[in-house]
């Protein structure tokens, strides 16, 4: 009986699409392929969700416990791709900023998702900022191509998950006894950990983690060495202690001091406050040995590919890195991660409400699914 509705379910499923497409069909021809209906049009429809964190996020100017963010959704013939503004207060967009932006766009002279390449040039041509905002448009679209030609996204791109790299873990800053403990539990799940530097206790905290473990290491300035020789000696002594790598040691705007750094420096330094979007990769050349990448920054997916093609043409390293995210953004970065050399993807592992599951730690990476689209699937919504 059960196999009986089955089958009837999926004929009526068939038989409903057939008599749909067939209003296309000239006499005689035959059904051989699904028929789009002209009329259908592209839905965008989004609202603001609050991502609750773990443990309060805490930066030199202040502590938050939460991330704003807008949840975005295009259907189009029968399908939903998921879409994600994560909008931490120092980059300037707002639910209320992404919400008036995504009341502006129009999707109803495009015929399809399909036309990726002329609507997210619609969309960017909008206002000139609002990066988060036109991510989130950009990670539903391609969550519905994906959907849509029953294929996973890293497939679209033409990569292999099994080349994906491990992704660091941030230590948050804290007593030396706190980080001691975060260490050891992190050091369980992850091959690779991340840590912030650039206040007056960056070898006291070094030497802590140490002493814990001795897992690679990237540390993150944040642009907090003000002197570039005070940053090539702490580059040096880091250099002893098992780190791979320095993100961003100097104020953003210090070209020249930054060129002189990475000249000399015997770690790779990569830039990322110094760089936002793909017409600034050009400029990062013999001034970083590599860049970070974010899609919130960056718009989305499609400009994240095109900047990892152009970095790689200009010899930088690249590494793909994000906010606190539900798994759904962390999910489209996931499917590009294949690409790049660092991965610094832990941004769901951070929040207590997760709107969405696809995105598997193993063995220290982050892994998608092999189900068509980012792969993931909504889940019930804690409180
Ligand atoms: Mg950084």
């Amino acid at each position: 009986m059960k196999q009986n509705l089955c089958n009837r379910r999926t004929f009526l499923t068939a038989s409903t699409f057939v008599a749909a497409s067939t209003v296309f069909l000239k006499q005689n021809e035959v059904l051989t392929a699904p028929v789009a209906n002209e009329k259908m049009a592209m839905k965008l429809s989004f609202r603001p969700y609050e991502l609750k964190l773990n443990h309060p996020f805490t930066l030199a100017t202040s502590t938050r416990t939460a991330t704003p963010g807008v949840q975005v959704e295009i259907e189009f013939d029968g399908k939903t791709g998921y879409g994600e503004a994560a909008l931490p207060p120092y980059l300037g967009e707002s639910a209320e900023s992404v919400s008036a932006f995504l009341k502006r766009i129009n999707l109803t002279a495009f015929a399809n998702p399909f036309e990726t390449e002329d609507i997210l040039d619609y969309v960017d041509k909008i206002t000139e900022n609002n990066t988060a905002a036109k991510a989130a448009v950009d990670i539903a679209l391609h969550d519905l191509i994906g959907k849509l030609l029953g294929v996973p996204c890293y497939r679209l791109f033409g990569l292999s998950p099994q080349r994906i790299p491990p992704t660091t873990f941030t230590i948050s800053i804290a007593k030396p006894d706190v980080i001691r403990t975060q260490t050891k539990d992190a050091a369980q799940k992850f091959k690779m950990l991340k840590v912030k530097l650039g206040r007056d206790n960056d070898k006291e905290i070094i030497e802590t983690i140490r002493s814990v473990t001795d897992l690679p290491l990237i540390v993150d300035v944040n642009q907090g060495w003000k002197d570039k020789r005070y940053a090539l000696d702490n580059i040096c002594w880091l250099k002893e202690r098992g780190i791979i790598m320095v993100e961003q040691p100097l104020p953003k705007s210090w070209w020249e001091e930054a060129g002189w750094l990475t000249e000399r420096s015997p770690l790779p330094i990569f830039a990322d406050e110094s760089l936002q979007r793909i017409s600034d990769v050009m400029k990062i050349k013999g001034y970083f040995s590599g860049i970070n990448i974010k899609l919130m920054k960056c718009t989305g997916m499609r400009e994240a590919w095109k900047m990892i093609n152009l970095a790689r043409v200009c010899h930088l390293g690249v590494m793909l890195g994000c906010m606190t995210e539900t798994s759904c953004a962390i999910a489209a970065a996931v499917h590009l991660s294949p690409a790049v050399d660092f991965v610094d993807l832990d941004g769901n592992l951070l929040i207590s409400n997760d709107l969405f599951q696809g995105v598997r730690l193993e063995n220290g990476r982050q892994l998608p699914t092999d189900l068509p689209g980012l792969g993931i699937k909504k889940i019930e919504q804690q409180t």
